[in-house]
């Protein structure tokens, strides 16, 4: 079956050609298909908005693995140190503002946070993947690449500050955001104004003066740190070659990070296109305002859990958007999700069939459901064909879903329902009882603000005859 899939780089849907299978690819054989996608930057959880972009790797490696039977190498990279507090070159170093705040060292942040990071990935059903390189064991491998960028004269040194890429000397720069270089020079993209062109980015930074920064390396050019794009060129060409198959993101990474990604590893290898096909996820959109602020600024797939959830109800929510579309998330949606995953379930009980795929891989709604996943990755279009079999009582469907199950959907569908019991935090109480006082006060605004403050923790506070009564939003 033919995979097509959305590539930025030329803004189009186009079939999936391996460069082990494509006869353009002039560079080393390849017998894998080599995928990276950007890891998280561990200085504090993952939530749920990113790990949508890892719920996509884990389908786009089970489609290319499992449906396709591709050889895959699939690299998701740590981000361990020096990424930004902004994707300019400016701010502070994300890992060592967290090191103080918690006050342990940035290298403890970083191994708490990547241990939680895998941990999600596991509430996910998402298996490890093939490697899970670390930015700060990878460090000679970047300056190697910026030493030959050096060498090829696409560098420059801001004094006390950092070595720069030249962005004039980049042909092509910005093909993958289809920048307007021209527009971006006369507005400003970035504050620096020691840079030549506004599109300059950091290779490597150098420590400022007096100062002692945790995870700073010595380097032939002094004492410093890569910077966060280089990592990326350097662990995706050691684990993939200079040239791969498909490298993935979030939609924010392709103006800044993959562009310059790409600038960096095409000058500095002489190879062209770097990778063949980009793939960006869109955003979650998180309803920060009235989620958010319960779970400190973060919703993580523990908070999912701590409402009732199964991490598996979230996987399921995932699938019911497009990888490629903004999704809404709340809590009345993802109910929905889990309330539809349970009816799944319901209606499978006791019928998992497992058979040989030869048995009914020529089942229309076996072709029909594979059809969907190959076309991008449609997962809201793969669920509902397998719904209506399922309604309609087609003949294999029980062995379909079965196979579907193991080698994709990952969704416990053929496991217990295990209903979580709530416990409702003494907080929680502790609001709903201030809200009953301030109603006998006949203080309405007040009643309504601490109301507020119940639903935004994720509860519904309900009056009866004797009081209240307090239920999951
Ligand atoms: P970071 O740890 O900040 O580098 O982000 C890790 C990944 O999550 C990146 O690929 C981001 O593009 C992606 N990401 C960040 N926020 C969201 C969101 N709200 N929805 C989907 N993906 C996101
Ligand atoms: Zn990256």
């Amino acid at each position: 079956m033919k995979f097509f899939v959305y590539n930025t780089l030329n803004r189009q849907k186009e079939e999936f050609v391996p460069l082990m299978n494509d006869p353009d690819y002039t560079g080393p054989k390849k017998d894998f298909v080599g995928v990276y996608t950007c890891g998280p930057t561990v200085y504090r959880d993952a939530h749920i908005g990113n790990m949508r972009a890892y719920f996509f790797a884990d389908m786009l490696r089970n489609t290319l693995k499992n449906i396709l039977w591709y050889p895959v190498k699939y690299v998701v990279n740590i981000t361990d140190v020096g990424h930004l507090t902004s994707d300019a070159d400016e701010g502070e170093d994300k890992l060592e503002k967290w090191s103080k705040r918690e006050g342990i060292s940035a290298r403890d942040v970083a191994k708490k946070y990547e241990e939680r990071f895998r941990k999600f990935l596991k509430m996910l059903n998402i298996e490890d993947f093939d490697v899970f390189p670390r930015a700060t064991e990878h460090i000679p491998e970047q300056i190697k690449i910026i030493q030959t960028l050096e060498k090829k004269w696409y560098t420059y040194s801001i004094p006390n500050d950092g070595i720069y890429m030249d962005t004039s000397k980049v042909k092509e720069y910005g093909k993958l955001a289809k920048l307007d270089i021209e527009g971006l020079n006369q507005g400003a993209r970035v504050e620096n104004d020691q840079k030549k062109n506004k599109t300059d980015f950091a290779l490597r930074k150098f420590s400022p003066i007096g100062e002692q920064r945790q995870m700073e390396r010595e380097s032939p050019r002094g004492k410093g740190f890569p910077w966060w794009h280089i990592e990326c060129s350097a662990m995706s060409s050691k684990y993939l070659w200079e040239q791969f198959d498909i490298h993935t993101g979030g939609v924010d990474h392709i103006p800044v990070h993959h562009t310059n990604e790409i600038a960096q590893s095409e000058c500095g290898c002489g190879c062209t296109p770097r990778v063949k096909y980009w793939m960006h996820v869109q955003f979650l959109n998180l309803g920060w305002k009235k989620i958010a602020k319960s779970a400190g600024g973060l919703v993580t797939v523990d908070d999912i859990v701590a409402k009732g959830f199964s991490p598996l109800d979230l996987r399921y929510f995932y699938m019911l958007a497009h990888y490629r579309n903004f999704q809404d998330f709340t809590i009345e949606l993802l109910e929905q999700a889990k309330h539809w995953r349970h009816s799944l379930i319901k209606k499978l009980q006791g019928r998992k069939i497992i058979k040989d795929k030869k048995e009914f891989e020529n089942d229309p709604v076996f072709q029909q459901a594979l059809e969907a996943l190959c076309d991008d990755l449609n997962t809201p279009k793969l669920l509902a064909i397998l719904q209506t079999a399922l309604t309609a009582g087609w003949e294999n469907i029980y062995a379909i879903i079965t196979w579907l199950e193991e080698n994709f959907l990952k969704l416990g569908l053929f496991e217990p329902i295990v209903e979580e019991k709530i416990d409702i935090p003494v907080e929680v109480i502790a609001l709903a009882d201030q809200r009953i006082q301030a109603k006998k006060d006949k203080n309405f605004a007040l009643a309504d603000e601490l109301r507020n403050k119940i639903t935004s923790a994720w509860f519904q506070v309900k009056d009866t005859k004797d009081g209240y009564e307090i239920t999951k939003a």
